[in-house]
Order: structure tokens, then C-alpha cells, then sequence
């Protein structure tokens, strides 16, 4: 094999000659350490390789090797539950072998090669089968469900399969004269094929009240949640991990601190799948640098993730990205642009920020996968961005807003008063209603749509009327703009305000959300009849049924009833005032 020589290292970046007939994003092994490094700029025979292991002491003469092979993603049983770097080396079982610290040039497979799966066919010899097609199963963990696919490209008869217990390099059918393996490679910067992109008209419940009720996402959506620090992204991004319905989780940790990282490769395995009450890491993939990990490999990371997000999307499954934080990951891309000297954009940032992100963001959707039985699937991407400063006008953050759909804003003022989720309510928005209101009517009511509008008003109502109070003084309020503030005050503290760190009040099914809101409206509504009856202000501000609505989130889901009950409360204790 020819090999390519180093004519500059500089820091992850390193420039090669002698690379003709290789190309764009191969993946090649630099040095005598063999480091994995991927070529991003070809000229003539000279090639900038970004490395995803420390160069130190690496320096002009040593070789290169190409291997003429796209950096690629091993996809197949074994997957589930793992914990990868950015180049999808398997920390937990690097850990046990060598320690905590990864030495340069590690070769452990990502998928392990001694293993054995059952596997068990679900199509007979004789068959004719298409790529995309399931083949058989493998239970996985208890809360998956591995389809072996025929790899794209492949179609025809079935010529052998069995049952059986097999590593993931066995053969386990012969389709058309091709030997097939539960391992699939896939090179991660080109996106799945799948059949048809579909409209993401189902609705993603996610069990967070201000979610769901005001900025919604669809299965296949896209979000981005940017915030400062200590808004509460990472509680934010756990709670979505934990209850959003959707059936596998890719968690991409970009950290910058090696704390951040150790954090997430701490928290994760102890968080339980509250469905089933066992581990959520059962129906999770990990994808995490490690802090000794040059910032390179955070590109790499974002890829690997979302191409194993996408494998899962085409069994079927609803899958859900989570990205934390994707402005670490557009730092990396600033590092490498700025070593290789292009034309830096906007903050030093390249001017192919832009691009990039919206490419990665195109790659969720609501698919029909591949395949004869035109199941579907649909993947949906979550970006956290932390822009410094919390500072919206960032680059990244305008770039990725630019892409999504759904823009949950956390604010430092909202967290500072102990508002959790620290969402804001206005400066939030979901543009997926309009496709996701029937799939919403059909799970509650019609009238709760009319509901999130309506309370939507309220609030914002309340804030015109607060700059009024800081200029002039709440004397200067009619009653009836009191009573705003006084139902406005319910809906943000009795509705929006949840706590994931209470059993009773960490999710909210969609039925309880809407007999809640019901609730909190009828207060509003009741109330706004009484004030036009002789009630006074602060005869309601005082009604003690404030203390029953206040406590309806932790009513447990079994008994919603008891929500509704309160309605009659409401009445009573009106009529009681008013002496009728
Ligand atoms: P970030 O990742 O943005 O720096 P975190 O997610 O670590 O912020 O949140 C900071 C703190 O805010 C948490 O430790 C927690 O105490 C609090 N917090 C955030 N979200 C919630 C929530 N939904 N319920 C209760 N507390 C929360």
C-alpha cells in the first residue's frame, strides 16, 4: 500500500503529501501510533487530515496510511447500552482492559466480536427480499428488539438462514449469492437511505408540561434548547431522555470540562427507564469524548450518533438525538478552519457553520424506511447550544435556528427564581402545530387546543400589564386586568412551574396536562363572572381553593378525575362569596 508522508502537524490538524487516489473524508492512520484521522481538504496530492487522537509528538517525515475506506460506524447488535467515544471505540470495554485513560492507537472494535446473539429468522429460504427488509431478530436488551436488515445495495433470494446463537461476524443467511452478517459498516457523514420523508404530523409527548402544551415537537422534529449555564439544559435534556415516547435515545455528550463528561457517563447509567423501571442505558447508546480527546473528535461524535440514530429509524423505531452541547461541537469545526487557515466567518467561526449544522439537523425526519412492508420510522434531533453569555445572537445559535423547528429558550431569569423548566414562554415557539393538532385532538380534545391559546393570551397579557405595575404601580390596574395577573400567576406557577425531581410532578400525560389547564381556566373564567357580580379583587385573591389548584399536579395519573372535581370547588366556594 502507498503511503503518504507529514509535512506539518499543527495541533489536530495534520497536512500530508503523497496522497494521491485518496479521498474525501477516508479514513487514514497517521504515524507510526497509527492515530485515526480523516482527510477534509484534498490538493492535488496534499491532504489536511483532522485527528481524533492527541498528535503530540507526532512531526513532519512520519508516514501516513490510507486505508481508502470512508470513516465508517460498525452498526449491530451490541449497540444498545454502549458507551462510545467519537469514533465509536467502546469506552466501557477499553476501561476494563487498559484503565480510565485511552493510549493513542487503540484498536478494540466498536461492536464485540466474541459475543454470541440469538438470532432468530423471521423469513424463509426461498424468499425473495429487498434492502431494508428484516430478516430475523435479536433480543438485544429487554427493551430492545434488533432487526437484522438486508444492508442497502443487496436484494434478492434467500438462499440460507437459520436459527441460532451467532457473533455478529457469523454468516447468518445468504441472500442472492451474498453472505450476510449481523454487522453493517456505514460511512457516517453520508445519511441513510430510506424510502420516503413523510410529514412529522405525530406528536412527540414528552411528559413536560410547557412542552407540550405550548412549544410541542413532532416525531421526526427538530429542537434546540439554548441557554446559559445553570439554566437547567442537562435537567432539561435527562427529562426528555427519561419520558419523551420515543423508543431508543442517542445522547451525544460534546463536553468541554472533563467534568461535564464524567458527569453524563456517571448520571446516565443510573437513570431508570420510568416505563419499565429498568436501566434506561437498556434502550440508550452513549456517545461521549473523553477530556484527552482533542477537540476534533467532538466532530466526529456528532456524526457517529446520528448515523447510529439513523439505523435504528430504519428498523421502525422512533428514535430521539439528544446533542449536548452542539456549540462545543462548532468550537471544534473554528479550531480545525482556523489551523488550516480559511477565511474565518462570522466570530471566527467557518462560513461552512451554517451549512453543516442544517445538515446535520436535515438528517431527522419521519421516514418510510426501506423495505418491502414500508414501515416507518422517524428520528428526532434535539441540540442543546450554550452559546457564552447566553447570548441568542450567537453565531451557532442563529445558525441552528435557522434549521429547527422548535426553539425552547431557557433564560437565567427564569432559573434564578427557581422557574423550572426555565422555558420562556414567550420568546419560545413551535412551528409544528399546524401538523400535529390531529394527532393532539385525537389523544385529548379539540378544546384543549382552543385552551393553549387561550392561556397563551393570558400570559401574554400579563406581561404587557407588568410593564404597566413597574411604571405606574398595580393601583393603576382595573380589577379585571388583576384578574389577568391573578390567572396568568396560576398558569405559570400551578401549570408551567414542575419539578423533575418529584415523582408526582417529574411527567404529565397530555390528559392530565389538558384536565389541569381545563382547571386552571375555569378559575380564570368563574372568577372573571364574579368580579362583573360584586366580587372584589382580593376576596379572590384570598379563595382557599388556590391551595387545591396549586396542588392538582401532584394528583397522581390514575385519578385525573380528581382534577376535574375541583372545578365544582371553584363554584362552590364562588357562591359562597357572593352569598348566593
Ligand atoms: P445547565 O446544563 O444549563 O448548566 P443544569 O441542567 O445543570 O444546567 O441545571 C442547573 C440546576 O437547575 C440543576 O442542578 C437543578 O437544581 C435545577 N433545575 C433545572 N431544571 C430543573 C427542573 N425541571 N426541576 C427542578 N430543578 C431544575
Amino acid at each position: 500500500m502507498k503511503e503518504g508522508r507529514i509535512v506539518k502537524v499543527s495541533g489536530p490538524l495534520v497536512v500530508a503529501e503523497n496522497m494521491a487516489g485518496a479521498k474525501m473524508y477516508d479514513m487514514v492512520k497517521v504515524s507510526r501510533h497509527r492515530l485515526v484521522g480523516e482527510i477534509i481538504s484534498l490538493k492535488g496530492d496534499l491532504a489536511s487530515i483532522q485527528v481524533y487522537e492527541n498528535t503530540s509528538g507526532i512531526g513532519p517525515g512520519e508516514p501516513v496510511y490510507p486505508t481508502y475506506q470512508p470513516l465508517s460506524v460498525e452498526l449491530g447488535p451490541g449497540l444498545i447500552s454502549g458507551i462510545f467515544d467519537g469514533i465509536q471505540r467502546p469506552l466501557s470495554i477499553i476501561t476494563k482492559r487498559i484503565g480510565p485513560y485511552i493510549t493513542r492507537g487503540v484498536e478494540i472494535p466498536a461492536l464485540d466480536r466474541e459475543r454470541l446473539w440469538k438470532f432468530k429468522p423471521l423469513v424463509k429460504i426461498g424468499t425473495e427480499v429487498v434492502a431494508g427488509d428484516i430478516i430475523g431478530e435479536v433480543e438485544e436488551t429487554p427493551l430492545v428488539v434488533h432487526k437484522i436488515m438486508v444492508p442497502p445495495g443487496i436484494s434478492g433470494k434467500v438462499e440460507k438462514i437459520e436459527e441460532g446463537e451467532f457473533k455478529v461476524t457469523d454468516t447468518i443467511a445468504v441472500i442472492g449469492g451474498k453472505e450476510i452478517q449481523m454487522l453493517q459498516r456505514w460511512p457516517i457523514r453520508s445519511p441513510r437511505p430510506y424510502k420516503d420523508k413523510i410529514a412529522p404530523n405525530a406528536h412527540l409527548t414528552t411528559g413536560q408540561r410547557v412542552i407540550d402544551t405550548f412549544f410541542p415537537l413532532g416525531k421526526g422534529g427538530t429542537a434546540c434548547c439554548p441557554g446559559p449555564f445553570g439554566s437547567g439544559k442537562t435537567v432539561l435534556q435527562h427529562q426528555l431522555a427519561k419520558w419523551c415516547d420515543a423508543e431508543i435515545i442517542i445522547y451525544i455528550g460534546c463536553g468541554e470540562r472533563g467534568n461535564e463528561m464524567t458527569d453524563v457517563l456517571t448520571e446516565f447509567p443510573q437513570l431508570k427507564d420510568p416505563k419499565s423501571g429498568r436501566p434506561l442505558m437498556e434502550r440508550t447508546v452513549l456517545i461521549a469524548n473523553t477530556s484527552n480527546m482533542p477537540v476534533a473528535a467532538r466532530d466526529a461524535s456528532v456524526y457517529t450518533g446520528i448515523t447510529i440514530a439513523e439505523y435504528f429509524r430504519d428498523m421502525g423505531y422512533s428514535v430521539a438525538v439528544m446533542a449536548d452541547s452542539t456549540s462545543r461541537w462548532a468550537e471544534a469545526m473554528r479550531e480545525i478552519s482556523g489551523r488550516m487557515e480559511e477565511m474565518p466567518g462570522e466570530e471566527g467561526y467557518p462560513a461552512y457553520l451554517s451549512a453543516r449544522i442544517a445538515e446535520f439537523y436535515e438528517r431527522a425526519g419521519r421516514v418510510i424506511c426501506l423495505g418491502s412492508d414500508s414501515r416507518e420510522g422517524s428520528l428526532s434531533v434535539i441540540g442543546a447550544v450554550s452559546p457564552p453569555g447566553g447570548d441568542l445572537s450567537d453565531p451557532v445559535v442563529q445558525a441552528t435556528l435557522r434549521v429547527v423547528k422548535v426553539f425552547w429558550s431557557l433564560e437565567d431569569k427564569l432559573a434564578y427564581q427557581r422557574h423550572f423548566p426555565a422555558i420562556s414562554w414567550l420568546n419560545s415557539y413551535s412551528l409544528y402545530p399546524p401538523n400535529i393538532e390531529e394527532s393532539i385532538k385525537k389523544e385529548v380534545s379539540e378544546k384543549f387546543i382552543e385552551q393553549t391559546r387561550e392561556a397563551m393570551k393570558l400570559l401574554e397579557k400579563e406581561a404587557e400589564l407588568q410593564e404597566i405595575v413597574r411604571l405606574v404601580g398595580i393601583d393603576a390596574l382595573s380589577p379585571q386586568d388583576r384578574l389577568v395577573l391573578e390567572g396568568a400567576r396560576a398558569i405559570r406557577e400551578d401549570f408551567l412551574h414542575q419539578n423533575a425531581f418529584l415523582d408526582t410532578d417529574t411527567y404529565t400525560s397530555l390528559k392530565k396536562q389538558a384536565a389541569m389547564l381545563d382547571m386552571i381556566l375555569y378559575f380564570y373564567e368563574k372568577t372573571k363572572e364574579g368580579l362583573s357580580k360584586g366580587l372584589s379583587i382580593s376576596q379572590i385573591e384570598r379563595m382557599k381553593v388556590k391551595e387545591r389548584i396549586a396542588r392538582a399536579k401532584h394528583i397522581p395519573e390514575k385519578e385525573i378525575d380528581r382534577i376535574s372535581k375541583i372545578k365544582e370547588e371553584i363554584d362552590r366556594e364562588i357562591k359562597e362569596l357572593l352569598g348566593e
